[in-house]
């Protein structure tokens, strides 16, 4: 057979060689994108979309933007990757600027999201056994139900949705859950033995779950006072997405001890994660406690300081709190039978089905035919989260097309 008979061209062609050779460890819309800028994606068949979902936040900077791109271009003629068996003249300038910007003493460079949580992770058990005396191996991190912080066996050790863990065990102990958002609950679970409480500062996986206004602010408290760190899970949330620079900002008083970030770290073309902290939390970690080949390379830390450099400097966060405050309030006055709220922070933005609706991924493939990029969360709700860049009249294109969706 000739070539030209064998290379996949429409969507349905290249799916079926996903099927065929891949795991199914997802299930995606039926859609083969070949080409994106800013906001905007192509398939390959031609056909345009606007992308509402910014691959779960790593797309703050939109698709390809021009200054980071230059930068990938810039490093990979320099060099691209050192290990830490020697120093590289990126990650210093990137660390510094990292910490500048969360208001932390230092940082740790790792690759994915769930790596940095491991990272957390670790530091906290090291930390509360050093500082706290806590006994050998009885350390506990406090978590919050309906969490989600990643993928590895460790992180999935305690997550509460059922089918991240089915067949995974065993599980690493050592974690307790209470409900998220409530903080009494949250402060009977601390003992002696706490070193952290981890939380997301608004639950994107869960389904967009904002705390009450202050909950985080006492969560500080309750961690200052029993002398365990506060850990937010700032992956999603972070770098501009709900209108700050970082969630935990809507509450000026709840400045964790550590923050994780990823995505849009990265800018959107490398992966990179870190945890910002402080000199004492960071400090537990000696040579060979801990590690990754590609973590701190100079590729992605020249990438993750001019996607920072773009966050700031083009203003994203502010964007995001005045598009994402139109577009909620647009999203509400749908006034839909199907919806049951429309709830958000910047643009970060759940619109929740009732449930005789049928589950929310059905309307994101109706969506997907009107030329909207949507992926439910959960079961019942679909999430909008465009990238940052966004301009008010990409979501007036949006705004009809939503309206015929889910006032059908
Ligand atoms: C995406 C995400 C992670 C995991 O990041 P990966 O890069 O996929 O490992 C962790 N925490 C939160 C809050 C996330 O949204």
């Amino acid at each position: 057979m000739k070539k030209a008979e064998t290379t996949p061209k429409t969507n349905r062609e290249h799916i079926r060689l996903v099927e065929q050779y891949g795991a199914s460890n997802y299930a995606p819309l039926p859609v083969v994108l070949t080409q994106a800028k800013g906001c905007w994606c192509t398939d390959v068949e031609g056909k345009k979309y606007l992308d509402m979902l910014s691959s779960y936040s790593a797309l703050n900077q939109g698709h390809r933007h021009p200054r980071v791109l230059r930068t990938l271009r810039e490093q990979a003629g320099k060099i691209t990757l050192t290990s830490r068996a020697f120093h590289n003249d990126a990650m210093g300038p990137f660390l510094k600027q990292l910490c500048k910007l969360t208001g932390m003493q230092k940082a740790l460079p790792m690759n994915t999201g769930a790596e940095g949580v491991e990272t957390a992770i670790k530091m906290a058990r090291r930390w509360g056994y050093r500082t706290k005396s806590i006994p050998d191996g009885k350390a506990e991190i406090v978590v919050a139900e309906n969490n989600f912080h990643g993928r590895t066996t460790g992180v999935i050790s305690f997550s509460t949705e059922e089918h991240y863990r089915r067949g995974f065990g065993p599980f690493l102990p050592g974690f307790v859950i209470v409900p998220f958002g409530d903080a009494a609950a949250l402060e009977r679970a601390v003992n002696p033995n706490t070193c952290a409480v981890l939380l997301e500062p608004i639950q994107g996986e869960g389904g967009i779950i904002i705390p009450p206004q202050g909950y985080l602010t006492r969560v500080r408290e309750i961690c200052t006072r029993a002398r365990v760190l506060f850990i937010l899970d700032e992956i999603q949330t972070g770098l501009g997405r709900t209108g700050k620079m970082f969630a935990w900002q809507h509450e000026p008083a709840s400045k964790p001890d550590a923050i994780v970030l990823g995505k849009a770290l990265g800018g959107g073309i490398m992966p990179i994660s870190a945890v910002a902290a402080s000199a004492e939390a960071l400090g537990v970690f000696d040579p060979g406690s801990h590690g990754s080949t590609f973590g701190g390379n100079p590729l992605a830390c020249a990438i993750a300081s001019t996607a920072l450099d773009v966050i700031v400097e083009e203003k994203l966060a502010d964007n995001a709190a005045k598009i994402g405050a139109r577009f909620i309030g647009a999203l509400r006055s749908l006034r839909s039978p199907l919806v049951r709220e429309v709830r958000g922070r910047g643009l970060l933005i759940g619109v929740e089905l009732v449930h005789g609706a049928g589950g929310a991924h059905k309307y994101c493939e109706l969506l997907l035919e009107e030329g909207l990029l949507c992926k439910e969360t959960r079961e019942d709700v679909i999430r909008f989260a465009p990238p940052l860049v966004v301009k008010w009249k990409d979501i007036e294109w949006a705004l009809p097309r939503i309206a015929r969706v889910l006032q059908a």
